[in-house]
C-alpha cells in the first residue's frame, strides 16, 4: 500500500536492519526498541491486521518467528521472550500493517509479562462467557 511505512520498508524505499527474510516475510529491528534486539516480523503483502491477511500467508508467520528466535539464540542469547502483536487501536496498534513483535528478555530486565498489558476483567463470569462460545 502506497502510504504504508512498512510497505515502504518492504519496497526498500525506507532502509531497515534485516534480521530474517524469505519470499513471504521480512523481520527487521524496531527503530525504537523496548529491548535489545526488539524485532518486527511482517508479511510482505499489505494487511492491516491478521484478520485481513490471506490464510496461506498467515501460515508463513510463525515459522518466520521461530527462525528469528533461532537467530536471536545464536546472536543475543536472551533468557526469554515475549512475542505478540497489538491489534487495532484498542489493542495499541499504531502502524496499520500487521506486525509481530519479538522482544528478547533477560532475567532482571524489569519488564512485565502478558498479564501486565491489561487487567479489566475482575467482575467477569468466565462460565457466562463460555456460554457465548457455545
Ligand atoms: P505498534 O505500536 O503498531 O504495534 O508498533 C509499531 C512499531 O513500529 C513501533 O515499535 C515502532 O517503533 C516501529 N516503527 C515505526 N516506524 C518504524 C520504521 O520506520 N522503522 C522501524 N524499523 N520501525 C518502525
Ligand atoms: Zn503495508
Amino acid at each position: 500500500m502506497q502510504d504504508c511505512i512498512f510497505c515502504k520498508i518492504i519496497n526498500k524505499e525506507i532502509p531497515n536492519y534485516t534480521v530474517y527474510e524469505d519470499s513471504h516475510v521480512l523481520a527487521f529491528l524496531d527503530i525504537t526498541p523496548r529491548a535489545k534486539g526488539h524485532t518486527l516480523v511482517i508479511p510482505k503483502v499489505h494487511a492491516e491486521t491478521l484478520l485481513d491477511l490471506n490464510e496461506e500467508i498467515a501460515k508463513e508467520l510463525l515459522p518466520a518467528v521461530q527462525k528469528v528466535m533461532n537467530r536471536m539464540e545464536a546472536v543475543l542469547k536472551p533468557d526469554g521472550y515475549n512475542v505478540g502483536w497489538n491489534h487495532a487501536e484498542a489493542g495499541g496498534q499504531v502502524v496499520p500493517h500487521v506486525h509481530i513483535h519479538v522482544l528478547p528478555r533477560w532475567n532482571g530486565d524489569g519488564g512485565g509479562n502478558m498479564h501486565s498489558i491489561v487487567d479489566s476483567a475482575s467482575d467477569v463470569d468466565v462460565a457466562e462467557v463460555a456460554r457465548l462460545f457455545g
